[in-house]
């Protein structure tokens, strides 16, 4: 007889933020995580980060949605918006006071900015209320106090990333002082809920793992894998973004956009001959998807001449 390992079901997702419409960087994450989930014959599932209003463009949501279903991404269950799932934030909040995790903070961002050691996002965090004992009160953050010591963590095209959080970030917010649920909170509360097992996206969120894995010990959460894919570049050398150049993508020209961000993702190139619509586009890719040629890259410049 033969004794078979069962993996659990590769469980994936997309998380938008609604700062716009899709544009060729966001297509690069949504179909690596995509392909990734769907090869394995797993499931891929849609969250809108829209936790914080004053970032949010208007139609952005509605935009983001129908430019994924004019790509032909199809997803698993019902589109999760974080704006309604502020109990559940709440509750985590709860569980990590209840383990002396979270002080309240009244540093304002220049009293860090002079106080702080400038670490790799912004200054360290140089304890100053952790001793405190402030009161949680309007107008104060709370802040997460992560356990000492090196963490490390196995990233599927990365490798092995190591960061000691508490001394190269600092005690982290995890509630800001104008009262939202931070990112890094969100993200662990949320992926943990949905039965997130795989996360696949852009790199430039590398330096947020470590945090949310100690947030997830914390709170006493599973721990995903990791995949971490290379981000475009603008011009400007940064993260491709509104800002620095990149379009929208047009829906009308789907399929030609399916082929941009397929090549990006060093893929080998699929018959084009066999593939005459974005479905047997991805019936292809999803095949013959192999993520192996991206090992080790962080960082893809955007094409010269092409529009993005
Ligand atoms: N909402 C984040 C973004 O749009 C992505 C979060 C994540 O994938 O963990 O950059």
């Amino acid at each position: 007889m033969t004794v078979e390992h069962s993996r659990p079901l590769h469980r994936g997702r997309f998380a938008p933020s609604p700062t716009g419409p899709l544009h060729m960087g966001s297509l690069l994450a949504a179909m690596g995580s995509y392909l990734q989930a769907r090869h394995s014959g797993g499931q891929w599932l849609v969250r809108v980060e829209d936790l914080d209003p004053p970032r949010e463009v208007p139609g952005a949501t509605t935009a983001i949605l129908a430019g994924l279903e004019a790509h032909g991404f199809e997803w698993d269950g019902k589109v999760v918006y974080q704006s309604e799932r502020g109990e559940s934030y709440l509750a985590a909040l709860d569980v990590l006071a209840r383990q002396q995790f979270l002080f309240a903070c009244r540093c304002s961002r220049r009293d860090l900015f002079k106080a702080g050691k400038a670490g790799k996002e912004g200054p360290i965090y140089p304890g100053t209320c952790r001793q405190a004992g402030l009161a949680d009160a309007p107008g104060r953050a709370l802040r997460f106090a992560p356990a000492p010591g090196i963490l490390c963590f196995r990233d599927a095209l990365q490798g092995k990333i190591c960061e000691d959080v508490r001394r190269e970030t600092g005690d982290f917010v995890v509630r800001r002082r104008d009262g939202l649920i931070a990112y890094q909170l969100a993200v662990v509360v949320d992926d943990a809920e949905q039965g997130i097992n795989a996360v696949v996206r852009g790199c430039d969120l590398l330096r947020s793992t470590a945090r949310q894995i100690r947030l997830q010990q914390a709170l006493g959460l599973a721990q995903p894998e990791y995949m971490h894919l290379p981000l475009i570049m603008g011009r400007d050398r940064k993260k491709l973004s509104k800002q620095n150049g990149a379009e929208p993508l047009d829906d009308s020209q789907a399929l030609a956009n399916l082929y941009r961000a397929h090549h990006l993702l060093r893929q080998k190139p699929l018959d084009t001959g066999a593939v005459t619509t974005v479905r047997e586009f991805w019936s292809l890719a999803i095949a013959n998807w192999d993520p192996s040629p991206l090992i080790g890259l962080r960082e893809i410049a955007a094409p010269a001449a092409a529009r993005l």
